[in-house]
């Protein structure tokens, strides 16, 4: 609490000061980052200017207007850079599912800058933090412990969220380049939507009958885009913590759910995630949809990237054992409630009793099947003797 106390003690301007230089260096900290990861979750709003930037930044959409090409824009650069969150952010540079070579990691952080979810390494030390916390209090985003809101977009703009702790990440820390863009990491945003604004001008000079520019391009395909992609990757946060079924008893509450697979190329399947994270694949049988996946098959085909990681025999096993039985328990579930079932719990005890009056009968000689409804008086008389609820109607 005494790191709170210091921290909290800097001046405000000195606060705001610092909040600016880090948007441009985000390792710049002069209280030092293990003080400020000390202090209690607080929301530091110079810091995330930026991030308010781009939500407002979709604004634009009234002054620029849309064309079909800039909207397609949109789409597109949605998937090819949540494949970048997906595929590299989190299946490489956090849990290294597979191998490239030192250059085509670097190739990949860049592709991953795009994202404007920071840097690969700041990244890789968050979700590998999440994962050893997982819903614990030390979860820097449980929406179990943090609530809904936090969890989604609250917990990046608490100021002990933004340093990155290199030393739990030595593995990437250790190539300067990967922690020079981490460090600065505003270039490659600012880069990506530069070259957006440029391809519209490019595109309004030689191609004017798509009907764009580069503003449009921009709005569209930078901050539309991106501010979605936000939200679609914050989804797993947050929502794949609540939404969902639970194969896996996992110590945590992650569940596989096929809307966020499909809003996410497939990182929707977290709970098979949180049981084996060292899988290239998330979807860990073929009806579990996982376009990550699918790509970077394709990338290991061009032999871009390499030894991809399969899930093993044992924990598909387990799966294909958990599922079974929770179909048997469903199975059960309905067998309580659907009408038919409770026919059919009527008609077991009815069945039973028509055996024992069948041997009751033949042995007291009693009427013969044709005189049926004596029977089933008898029956009754002899089965409740002191119950006065009537028998259950015979049903055949
Ligand atoms: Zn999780
Ligand atoms: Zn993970």
């Amino acid at each position: 609490m005494s790191s709170s106390v210091a921290s909290s003690s800097l001046p405000l301007w000195r606060r705001a000061f610092t909040a600016v230089v880090q948007w441009v260096d985000s390792d710049y900290c002069p209280e030092g980052a293990e003080k400020l990861r000390a202090e209690p979750d607080r929301v530091d709003w110079v810091r995330v200017m930026p991030f308010v930037v781009l939500h407002l930044g979709c604004l634009g959409v009234i002054w620029v207007g849309a064309s079909a090409f800039a909207v397609w824009a949109a789409v597109a650069l949605y998937f090819v850079r949540m494949f970048a969150v997906t595929g590299i952010y989190h299946r490489y540079f956090s849990h290294k599912t597979y191998s490239t070579s030192r250059f085509g990691q670097f190739l990949l952080a860049l592709w991953g800058g795009t994202t404007v979810q920071r840097g690969a390494l700041w990244w890789a030390y968050h979700h590998r933090h999440h994962h050893l916390h997982s819903d614990d209090p030390e979860d820097a985003h449980s929406p179990h412990v943090h609530g809904f809101l936090w969890s989604h977009i609250g917990w990046i703009t608490s100021r002990r969220n933004f340093p990155t702790d290199y030393s739990k990440i030595k593995d990437l820390a250790k190539f300067p380049e990967l922690v020079w863009l981490n460090r600065f990491d505003l270039v490659v945003p600012i880069v990506f939507a530069a070259s957006l604004f440029g391809l519209g001008e490019l595109l309004a000079a030689f191609a004017p009958a798509l009907g764009t520019n580069g503003w449009q391009l921009l709005v569209w395909g930078f901050f539309v885009s991106t501010t979605a992609l936000f939200h679609g990757t914050a989804c797993i946060n947050s929502m794949a913590h609540l939404m969902g079924r639970r194969r896996f008893q996992t110590g945590d509450d992650s569940r596989n759910s096929f809307i966020l697979a499909l809003i996410t190329l497939g990182e929707g399947w977290h709970n098979n995630h949180h049981r084996y994270q060292s899988s290239t694949r998330n979807g860990f049988y073929w009806w579990e949809i996982d376009p990550t996946y699918y790509g970077l098959k394709v990338l290991a085909w061009l032999g871009f990237i390499r030894g991809l990681k399969p899930v093993p025999q044992s924990v598909l096993n387990e799966g294909a054992h958990a599922d079974h039985h929770a179909s048997v328990a469903a199975a059960k579930k309905a067998a309580l409630v659907h009408p038919e079932y409770s026919s059919l719990r009527k008609v077991v005890p009815t069945a039973a009793a028509f055996a024992v009056a069948t041997a009751t009968a033949s042995a007291a000689n009693l009427p013969k099947k044709a005189d049926g409804p004596a029977i089933h008086r008898d029956v009754s008389a002899q089965l409740t003797p002191a119950d006065d609820t009537p028998p259950n109607p015979p049903v055949i």
